[in-house]
């Protein structure tokens, strides 16, 4: 067999190696094996890691985001000393040293073993709360994918940009309306090393921005066998625009995102060159990192149309796409394209002209902007979308790139998106599971039988999981919501009453994810009576996400929605989390009893939250688009459909305006919670268990464990996309 390739045998490891010892140094000597632990991801997704370092300090490992180097910095002597000398906590430190130490020497199970790895690259990763360089679904995709496949043995690096402010927080004025602000991660802390060169220096490459020389430094984070490496151009010898290209994720000046996008592409591959990493393949993951192909494609000097050198590349490139929103495909002018890569483009010996047109659906056809999706497709050897539906979507969206074709024969196929296991499913579930489908069950968490057992879990031992799980939300949602006030200014009464919101017995409903309109957060307020009677009665709302900081009407919705609180009866049953991110991620999809999702079909490409809902026995209430589509079988959970366009005014034309749509679609929402979810819930037997509800719970788990676990996932990309070069259509 060929050899793997594993992450200490990549550029970089004896930079963590030298972040290590010099950590373990202030450690006493029992603890010292603790600083390998903290600078390798690794611990986060085993089921002891976050607690054992929540042991030394619980507010202080809160406080640093649960960053165990910024911790073990952190500590006082005393406390360490303390430690030291508890052998309770030596021993499960120990064998948290011994569970990391394990998972990175397993046996590989992947099925490609090319000695290279495939590369990743992607402009985001939500790897853990601590690394703040993601802002919703694509980024925590991205770092699943990278945990899955460490997991599996898969041979592969991450490429990413390391954004000094990440994305922005958010925080509710009184009325209700978002502000934003950023934070500046402290670099120092961050379980993150700058990579060296043989002389002991940074090694850095090069990338012409506009006209400026950049230079660009390689950072590596570990994240259990695979190497993360982000870009950075906030070096001391960049212009300050150039410094600034890597500061915030998603930056709304075009100039600068199309800088992201270069530095990304092409300083991506040339950064892999320079710590000699040939990969076998390269992942592009949205059309971010587009450029990359360009890059591959003129490395050894070729000369040829850029189309010609494309081709030569195209065995080794493969794309994801992920939206088939028209946002998400951002298009650029002309203008803007040859200020931001034209110099570039010459360097590289490519006609801007030429570039430009590989940029459109249609080359030939100037009067179209030019993006990164037409690019990547025409990049790569295989494109896929990430669900079945998007993948139709995707075929026809493209399709004029294709016109010989018929729309069904446009090559993109799909893989279906799927979740970490280790990381979604909360520690009580994965412990109950574990006791009934066998030790190593997770390592077989995509095969169907895995599941099987899961039928004859007693009820009452799935409940009392269940209500553990919702009582942890409860207390997150009363400890934040106080924060929340307090930081807002409410007025005291109001504060202190959030001490007491929640009920951990009610039927508990949450929606969390970008504030997008597609995603039709609305869809609650368009109904306003039936939802303050629902919250007066029966159920409790947690919601939470972010609006894009230019797009005012997502956050008006937003703030209509806040307004709901004031009506009588209600303030005590709806709370808005502010700022959700992976920390706030967790609690809420374990917690939740009912996990809502209500986007416009077919705008959601796939959706993940419910999937990591399903994982700890929520369930699912969704409009029927991504994920859903596959998944849903009417046993495991609750499909909204308001039906096809039957007309709302007298002359009953059929209305099938966004409008009317929500309409029926938001009455088709309450009919269902009203008239199916919340009866189910409060039907209890004598030993006060909804069993017809945990049949429903046992159902999801079973059907949607196997399908929409990560495992599933990276073994469709390994045999799909990865191995062979097969072109679809
Ligand atoms: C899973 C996740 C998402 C994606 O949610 P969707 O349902 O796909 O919209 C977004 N943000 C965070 C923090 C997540 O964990």
């Amino acid at each position: 067999m060929v050899p793997i390739a594993l992450a200490s045998t990549f550029a970089g490891s004896s930079d963590v190696t030298r972040a290590v010892e010099a950590l373990a140094a202030r450690l006493p000597d029992p603890l010292r094996d603790l600083a390998a632990v903290a600078y390798n991801y690794q611990w986060s997704w085993l089921e002891d890691g976050a607690s054992v370092f929540a042991t030394l300090d619980a507010t202080r490992f809160d406080r640093v985001d649960e960053n165990p180097v910024g911790l073990l910095r952190q500590l006082p002597e005393q406390v360490l000393a303390r430690a030291a000398g508890d052998q309770d906590f030596l021993a499960r430190a120990r064998s948290l040293v011994h569970d990391v130490a394990r998972a990175l020497d397993a046996p590989s199970r992947a099925s490609v073993t090319t000695p290279a790895p495939i590369a990743f690259m992607c402009a985001e990763f939500g790897v853990h709360r601590s690394l703040p360089m993601y802002s919703g679904g694509l980024g925590v995709l991205a770092g699943d994918i990278l945990k899955e496949a460490s997991d599996l043995g898969l041979p592969f690096v991450g490429v990413g940009l390391l954004y000094r402010r990440g994305y922005f927080h958010q925080r509710l004025d009184l009325t209700g309306k978002q502000q934003e602000y950023w934070v500046e991660v402290d670099t120092d802390v961050l379980p993150a090393v700058p990579v060296t060169g043989d002389d002991g220096t940074p090694v850095t490459v090069q990338v012409r921005v506009r006209d400026e020389l950049v230079s660009v430094a390689i950072w590596r984070v570990d994240v259990g066998r695979v190497p993360l490496y982000l870009l950075d151009t906030d070096l001391p010898g960049n212009s300050a625009v150039a410094r600034w290209i890597t500061s915030r994720l998603y930056e709304g000046n075009r100039a600068i995102r199309l800088a992201q996008y270069t530095v990304l592409g092409v300083g991506g591959v040339r950064a892999l060159r320079a710590l000699g990493i040939e990969p076998a393949v390269v992942h592009l993951n949205e059309g971010h990192p587009a450029l990359a192909a360009v890059e591959l494609a003129r490395r050894n000097g070729d000369r040829r149309a850029l189309d010609a050198s494309l081709a030569a590349v195209r065995d080794r490139v493969v794309f994801t796409t992920h939206t088939p929103v028209p946002a998400g495909n951002e298009t650029y002018t002309d203008t803007e394209l040859v200020e931001a890569v034209g110099t570039l483009m010459r360097e590289l010996g490519v006609e801007p002209r030429e570039f430009l047109g590989l940029g459109r659906a249609d080359p030939a056809d100037t009067r179209q902007e030019s993006g990164m999706t037409p690019l990547a497709i025409r990049a790569s050897r295989s494109t896929n979308a990430v669900s079945a539906v998007h993948g139709t979507v995707a075929r026809t969206m493209w399709h004029p790139m294709f016109p010989t074709r018929a729309a069904d024969d446009v090559p993109i196929t799909h893989v279906t998106n799927g979740v970490h296991l280790p990381t979604w499913m909360a520690a009580p579930m994965r412990r109950l599971l574990a006791q009934h489908l066998g030790d190593d069950w997770e390592q077989r968490a995509d095969e169907p039988a895995t599941w099987a057992g899961v039928d004859a879990i007693p009820d009452a031992e799935l409940w009392a999981v269940r209500n553990e799980l919702r009582m942890r939300l409860v207390d997150t949602v009363r400890d934040r919501s106080v924060r929340d006030r307090l930081a807002r200014g409410e007025p005291i009464e109001y504060v202190e009453a959030a001490a007491s919101t929640f009920d951990p017995g009610r039927l508990t409903v949450g929606f969390a994810r970008r504030l997008a309109t597609y995603k039709r957060l609305h869809l609650l307020s368009l109904e306003p009576e039936r939802a303050v009677r629902v919250l007066g009665d029966h159920l409790q709302f947690v919601f939470a996400g972010k609006a894009h900081p230019l797009d005012e009407e997502a956050k008006l919705v937003n703030k209509r929605l806040f307004e709901l609180k004031s009506a009588p009866g209600v303030s005590t049953h709806v709370v808005f989390l502010e700022d959700y991110d992976l920390s706030i991620a967790h609690p809420l999809v374990s917690g939740c009893d009912v996990w809502l999702n209500l986007p416009r079909p077919p705008y959601e490409a796939s959706g993940t939250s419910g999937m990591k809902a399903a994982l700890n026995g929520g369930l699912n209430v969704s409009a029927l688009d991504g994920w859903w589509v596959e998944a849903y079988d009417g046993t495991n959970g609750w499909v909204v459909d308001g039906g096809p366009a039957i007309g709302d005014t007298a002359t009953a034309k059929p209305d099938d305006s966004d409008e009317a749509r929500d309409r029926r679609d938001a009455r088709a929402l309450f009919d269902v919670i009203e008239h199916e979810v919340t009866p189910l819930f409060y039907e209890r037997a004598v030993d006060g268990i909804p069993h017809a509800w945990v049949a429903r719970m046992k159902a999801a788990l079973r059907t949607i464990g196997p399908r929409f676990c990560a495992t599933r996932m990276m073994r469709d990309y390994e045999r799909r996309v990865y191995a062979s070069s097969e072109r679809g259509g």
